[in-house]
């Protein structure tokens, strides 16, 4: 509505509710004119949906559209199928009750549309998985199955509905469309048989012949050829331009088998079909006693065929009746009318009991086994009020039917105001409605209604007829302020009625009927010997459609009207049980053109329809109703005091604010949760007040919208950088966990690139722990902490030197405890130097290092020895030697002959390899020029390389398969190391001579 409230001048108003003028009839028209002229077909009255057939496309079904509807507030939008759908199904989920739809109007106003369309907005608003598109398909593949075997055109409508169809939707309770079920009513059988001028028979039998393949045909002994069938023909107009019956014959198909109809199931279905075009060519002839007999015998052969009778039982059925005369069973003889009458009625029943059959297997195809509760939206689609030059049964059975509803739907519509007045505290004022009550009563009533009268004059003995049925109506109810005859009428309007017609006052006004066929439709006489014949059928529909089990014709069985209003308490019944929502459909004009509004055509349905009286007991007492909050939100700036906050109630904010707007107190009441507004004007004067001051505001808030943008951007651009700082990150986070979980998975491999990071943390760790956790004396020396496996060796020799520190600290005498601390500086110095650089170094971690290696003798000669190879410089012959330290200087000797001396102060450095070769280089310094330059040793085998003064050399190292030291080919002095760690290490290292500087 609040929608409605803007947009009321542009396209009229889009809830009659808010009509000023709700009484008057053109008012209502106007504003249907208006809106229809402009594409909108849809206006509300409250909760009714009133929706005008444009007959043209429009632009409004869209998924797009479907979207803008769901989950949205009733009113928030223009009035829409899809609003009223999605607050049918959001009401169910909210409030886990059960709802039904009324959709009712003339034919061709829009009705099968109407539910087609909230079948499609469910199948996609609905959650869905496999299991529900299932349903969901199924529900919408039995539209047109039904259509085909229920629909025909009709001069109103060229897919009209000839049964009235209640449609129950069942939901789980997270809104799935979980099953259905479909009840019918009424089918029009007399179709099957009869058409009138331009219109059709039911459009399965006009599919079939167009679409079904020759083989098929062939099989059914059918002709593709409409023309040839009498039962197709007798309308005058087989073909329609607005319709393709082959395509729709192979929708047909598709549907059938996605609802779980087999081929068997098929075969017999379409078996029936043919069966019943076949029998309406079947002709007789009458005898020369002026019995009928046959004189066609191919097409009875056909139908014996297809039904899996005998011909000659067939033949009987069709040509005798069966008699009962005390004891024996007579046949009587038909004459060419009656055979006539019985070929009809057989073909009718056939098809009006294969019609019930393909409705219940549908069902089945529907039917939700699990026994959980569910929650139900029914879709009613039946025959609005109609009104013809001529109405027979018929229109006598559905405008009954429309009276009931008609009861029903005011009965709830006053509770349901009566309630919500109730529930809020408001006094309920009584509305002047018309009850129909005496309309319904005097069709229904026991003994004294139409329809007992007329089933006593159809089931009574001696000759009942048609007039005899007016009679008794003439005896029985004259003076009924809602019936007339011609004998029972004034002068006046007898003119207007013929000698064979009665009338009825229905609440939506006068129907003449003619009561020509009321007592032979009531009756649907199938003769008895005509259900034997079909008990005798092999065609399992058939079989199943005449079962042995029911009860011949020495019991009567219910008439046609009476089974229809059993029916029809049956509905409403059902209808009583759930919350009732209603859809009106109105026909434009009767010739199907867009754009064309029939005035008195539509004056017509709405007062048919009875949305005059819908709309006077929706505006019985308040025109408009609304939760305080959403009152006061939409209106809070229209007083100082409850803009822009209202700190109190939403109750008390609505109360101040109507103070402040002046509203006098017969124009609204204050409900428990809601105003009540009497008049529209009220409201309209409040929302143009509005609409002015919003503008107003909105000048104001551009400004601080801008600088609310501007915010905005910096605010955003700052989120967007702490947002990538957050994910880089995680993404290293992510990393160093990946590599941590890596290196704790394969800790026990030997050192790799995966776990290297994770063992040094493992160690890092553990000292750090240990370091706080060491023991203060020998006595606690049992809480060392345990070690990780891949430090076990190493820490061993930390505990025994800790605890042999604690234990000599305490207990002897410090020279020991120096040791211990010699050992450790040696460790310590020992890894700075060649820790990851030299290959052997993790294998001397563990062992205790030697104080020295120089014997005692050295400190007292002060000197030390050390034998050692050397290589020619020519041919790297090795030579032993014996290298000498004394306290000034290193000499290598051959025997007792100095060959080389060099001082300490002249030593420049030390190299070694990272490979396990013993090899020592000394770097000497070359300004004397009797140096003979860098001395390469071996400390085991130590070596000695002779650089030519004046000349480089290089000594290469690598490993390889065996330690080999020997003269390469680029003339670089090659030392081979077997077993490195690097096995594919390569290191040079430069040599120079004296005097090459
Ligand atoms: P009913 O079921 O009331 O007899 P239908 O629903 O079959 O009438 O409508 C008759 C025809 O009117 C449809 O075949 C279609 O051409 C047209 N029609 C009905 N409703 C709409 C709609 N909402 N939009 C466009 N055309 C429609």
């Amino acid at each position: 509505m609040e929608a409605s409230l803007t947009a009321r001048d542009r396209v009229g108003i889009q809830d009659f509710v808010l009509l000023d003028a709700y009484t008057s009839e053109s008012a209502f028209l106007d504003n249907l004119r208006k809106r229809f002229h402009e594409n909108f077909i849809y206006t509300y009255i409250g909760t009714l949906l009133v929706s005008v057939n444009p007959y043209k496309d429009l632009d409004i079904y869209s998924k797009k559209q479907m979207d803008t509807y769901m989950g949205v507030n009733f009113f928030e939008l223009p009035p829409h199928i899809y609003a009223l759908a999605d607050n049918v199904f959001r009401t169910m989920l909210s409030e886990f009750n059960n709802h039904f739809i009324l959709i009712s109007g003339e034919s061709g106003a829009g009705k099968t549309e109407a539910s087609k369309k909230i079948l499609q907005f469910y199948a996609v608003s609905c959650p869905s998985t496999t299991l529900l598109n299932n349903v969901r398909d199924r529900l919408l593949l039995s539209n047109p199955v039904l259509e085909a075997f229920g629909n025909a055109k009709t001069l109103k409508n060229d897919n009209s509905s000839r049964f009235g169809k209640y449609m129950d939707i069942q939901f789980d309770h997270q809104g799935g469309a979980v099953g259905g079920h479909i009840i019918n009513y009424l089918l029009e059988k007399s179709r099957v048989v009869h058409q009138n001028h331009g219109e059709r028979n039911f459009h399965i039998f006009y599919q079939l012949v167009e679409g079904g393949d020759e083989e098929l045909l062939r099989w059914l002994g059918l002709e593709r050829n409409c023309q040839h069938y009498r039962y197709l023909v007798q309308g005058d107009c087989a073909k329609v331009s607005s319709i393709n019956d082959k395509s729709d014959w192979k929708t047909v198909r598709k549907a059938l088998s996605v609802t779980e109809f087999s081929e068997s199931d098929m075969e017999h279905l379409f078996g029936i079909i043919a069966s019943v075009l076949h029998l309406g060519n079947i002709k007789f002839e009458a005898d020369a006693r002026g019995y009928a007999a046959l004189n066609n015998n191919q097409e009875m052969l056909w139908v014996t065929k297809l039904l899996g009778i005998p011909a000659q039982v067939l033949e009987q059925g069709l040509t005798h009746r069966k008699i009962e005369a005390r004891t024996e069973e007579v046949l009587s003889p038909f004459s060419v009318d009656h055979a006539v009458y019985a070929r009809d009625a057989l073909a009718k029943a056939i098809y009006g009991r294969t019609f019930n059959w393909l409705v219940n297997k549908i069902n089945e195809s529907l039917a939700n086994k699990d026994s959980s509760r569910k929650m139900v939206i029914g879709l009613l689609d039946i025959y609005g009020f109609e009104v013809f030059n001529v109405n027979s049964f018929e229109q006598f059975c559905i405008n009954y039917c429309n009276e009931k509803l008609q009861q029903l739907f005011i009965e709830l519509t006053l509770k349901s105001e009566q309630e919500e007045y109730e529930m809020e505290g408001i006094e309920w004022e009584p509305v002047p409605y018309f009850n129909n009550k005496i309309i319904c009563e005097l069709v229904e009533e026991k003994h004294r209604g139409i329809i007992s009268l007329l089933d006593e004059e159809c089931l009574r003995p001696g000759e009942a007829t048609d007039v005899t049925f007016l009679e008794k109506m003439e005896e029985k109810i004259s003076g009924h302020p809602h019936f007339l005859t011609h004998k029972l009428a004034d002068q006046k309007t007898r003119k207007t009625l013929d000698r064979g017609d009665f009338r009825l006052l229905h609440y939506a006004g006068e129907v003449t009927y003619c009561v020509l066929g009321f007592l032979d439709k009531n009756n649907d006489l199938l003769y008895r010997n005509g259900k034997e014949v079909m008990r005798q059928s092999k065609n399992a529909i058939v079989k199943h459609c005449f079962p042995s089990t029911e009860p011949d014709s020495k019991r009567r069985p219910e008439t046609v009207v009476t089974q229809f209003k059993s029916s029809l308490v049956g509905l409403t019944e059902i209808l009583m049980s759930k919350e009732p929502w209603y859809i009106r459909c109105i026909k434009p004009n009767e010739a199907k053109q867009p754009g064309c509004f029939d005035d008195v055509l539509v004056r017509h349905q709405v007062k048919y329809l009875g949305l005059m009286e819908h709309l006077r007991v929706r505006r019985a007492g308040f025109a408009y109703r609304r939760k305080y909050e959403i009152f006061l939100q939409r209106y809070k700036p229209l007083s100082p005091d409850t803009w822009p906050n209202w700190k109190g109630t939403a109750a008390e904010g609505v109360r101040c604010l109507i103070k402040h707007l002046g509203y006098k107190s017969d124009e609204y009441k204050m409900g428990r949760t809601k105003i009540f507004i009497r008049h529209p004007r009220t409201l309209f004067a409040t929302e143009d007040a509005f609409q002015v001051c919003k503008h107003k505001l909105g000048e104001t808030f551009c400004k601080s919208i801008c600088e609310a943008t501007a915010t905005t951007k910096i605010e955003n651009c700052w989120r967007g950088l702490m947002a990538r700082k957050e994910r880089e990150k995680r993404t290293w986070a992510v990393k160093v966990i990946k590599r941590f979980i890596k290196g704790f998975i394969t800790r026990n491999q030997p050192a790799c690139i995966d776990n290297s990071e994770y063992l040094a943390y493992v160690r890092q760790s553990y000292l750090t722990r240990l370091k706080e956790n060491l023991p203060k004396t020998i006595l606690e020396k049992d809480s060392w902490l345990t070690p990780p496996p891949i430090m076990q060796e190493v820490v061993f020799f930390f505990y025994i030197l800790y605890i042999g520190y604690v234990y000599y600290s305490q207990y002897y005498h410090p020279i020991c405890l120096h040791v211990s601390i010699f050992q450790l500086l040696l460790k310590a110095q020992t890894s700075a130097l060649f820790k990851g650089k030299k290959e052997n170094y993790p294998f001397s971690v563990c062992r205790p290092f030697l104080d020295t290696r120089i014997s005692k003798s050295f400190l007292v000669t002060e000197s030390y020895s050390v034998p050692v190879v050397k290589y020619d410089r020519n041919g790297f012959r090795p030579r032993l030697r014996q290298l000498i330290f004394t306290q000034e200087a290193a000499y290598l000797l051959e025997e007792a002959k100095i060959k080389q001396r060099i001082d300490y102060s002249s030593l420049k450095g030390v190299s070694v390899s990272n490979l396990s070769d013993n090899f020592l280089i000394l770097h000497v310094t070359c300004d004397d020029i009797k140096q003979k330059g860098d001395l390469v040793l071996q400390s085991s085998i130590c070596v000695r390389f002779d650089i030519q003064p004046g000349r480089e050399g290089f000594v290469d190292f690598k490993s390889g398969q065996e330690s080999m030291v020997y003269r390469a080919k680029n003339g670089h002095l090659m030392v081979s190391c077997k077993c490195g760690i690097n096995s594919h290490a390569y290191y040079n290292i430069t040599l120079l001579c004296g005097c090459c500087q």
